[in-house]
């Protein structure tokens, strides 16, 4: 089949498995180029296909020399559909990491249920030398999850949690469209904070160390996201900050879980990035696209691997230990919010319109990005032949 993007909402639709494959290759190979890390060989990723989950673990794998068990939600690809960008981002990194004497094995499960824990415990026991894991990264993001006890599903919403806020929501070719965010109830909030704060992650170490799964020195880490004050109103100070300070929370709570183990609980605040869905909230799309060209344009811009790799070399895996910032987190949003790149985008911000996107933004970075998630728009790549789906 020749598989074409298909756009609907800001929101691609289909994949295109040699591309998914050819970008996997292309971030491997350079990671390949870094330093090593010194770091420990038994790592357990959960949300492993793709964005920090996907760059933790190649960077790990190949730069760490760590066996990695991924663990994340895909459709398999079918004669007549393509599957999800993260079923061909698995499959190629399972095959590239064991041609490599590493091993590696990808789980496609729902992270949010008991019985996912229990294979994953089953299949740690057999598939880690001494049967257990040195380091757990969390980089879920999903926007419903079932809660593993009473069955009900919630649902995670973008909204403000007090004003009604209205900023340009951006298509991918730089068109803006005013939308006005209203404020979320209170059962919205509630329902963020369930699926993406601390809980799951609280249920998944627990139920690890629980079954002795856990080593010595364990390290787990989630990612979080603060930003800018340009995004705090839809961001930081909306429903997806609410669920992020119980993430964030939650790490506090773990870390005292860990003390008998000597592990560590903590948080990385990342940058902001294109992601399937940092690409459709309204103010977020914008300062990306303004953010990227600032920062590429003074040598700090970073993509996932490049901010992953650069946090297990230096932050987690250095001669220092693990280093955080006086709240007890990892930084690696500093160059993003570097004095003078902060001034440089809210210098524009303000005045903001398609013209000064298009002449100040970085459109082109941004639609690649968006368009290299799902395999397209890849060099190399050979759009108008038959690709096999399966
Ligand atoms: P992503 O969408 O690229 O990856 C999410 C992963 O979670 C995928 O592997 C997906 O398959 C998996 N997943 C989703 N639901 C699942 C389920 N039910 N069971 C198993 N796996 C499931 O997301 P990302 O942007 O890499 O985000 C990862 C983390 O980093 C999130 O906590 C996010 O908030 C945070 N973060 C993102 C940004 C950004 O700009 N994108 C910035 C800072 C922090």
């Amino acid at each position: 089949m020749v598989i074409e993007p298909k756009i609907m909402n800001n929101i691609c639709l289909t994949s295109h498995p040699v591309g998914c494959e050819a970008i996997v290759k292309r971030d491997i190979e350079w990671v390949k180029t870094q330093p090593k890390i010194t770091m420990p060989k038994r790592v357990l990723v959960l949300g492993c296909s793709t964005g920090f989950g996907l760059a933790t673990r190649i960077s790990a794998a190949f730069s760490g020399g760590a066996d990695t068990l991924g663990v994340s939600f895909e459709k398999e690809g079918s004669a007549k559909r393509p599957g999800t960008p993260g079923f061909y981002n698995n499959r190629t990194f399972d095959a590239a990491a064991q041609a490599e004497g590493l091993k590696a094995e990808s789980i496609n499960a729902d992270a949010f249920s008991h019985d996912t824990r229990k294979t994953v415990i089953a299949k740690i026991k057999d598939f880690f030398e001494g049967g257990q894991v040195d380091m757990v990264v969390y980089s879920l993001a999903s926007p419903v999850r079932t809660d593993p006890d009473t069955g009900e599903m919630y649902k995670s919403v973008l909204k403000t949690l007090k004003d009604p806020y209205t900023a340009f929501a951006m298509d991918l070719s730089g068109k803006l469209k005013s939308m006005t965010m209203e404020p979320a109830s209170a059962e919205e909030t509630a329902a963020t904070i369930k699926v993406m704060g601390g809980e799951d992650w609280s249920l998944w170490v627990k139920a690890l160390k629980e079954a002795g799964v856990l080593a010595q020195g364990i390290k787990t880490v989630a990612y979080t996201y603060i930003g800018s004050p340009m995004t705090f109103p839809i961001y930081r100070e909306g429903t997806i900050g609410q669920a992020k300070l119980h993430l964030e929370a939650s790490a506090k709570d773990l870390q005292k879980e860990l003390s008998d183990l000597k592990g560590e609980a903590f948080i990385s605040v990342n940058k902001a990035l294109v992601t399937r869905s940092s690409a459709v909230i309204p103010g977020v799309s914008v300062y990306i696209a303004l953010l990227f060209k600032i920062m590429k344009e003074k040598g700090t811009h970073e993509g996932c691997r490049e901010q992953m790799q650069r946090m297990l070399t230096d932050k987690i895996y250095g001669s220092e230990g693990t280093v955080m910032d006086e709240t007890g987190m990892v930084r690696m949003d500093d160059w993003e919010l570097a004095d003078d790149v902060q001034a440089e985008v809210t210098a524009l911000w303000d005045s903001v319109d398609e013209e000064l996107l298009a002449a100040k933004g970085d459109l082109e970075g941004f639609k690649k990005d968006y368009m290299e998630l799902h395999g397209f728009e890849v060099e190399g790549v050979d759009y108008s032949a038959d690709v096999d789906t399966l």
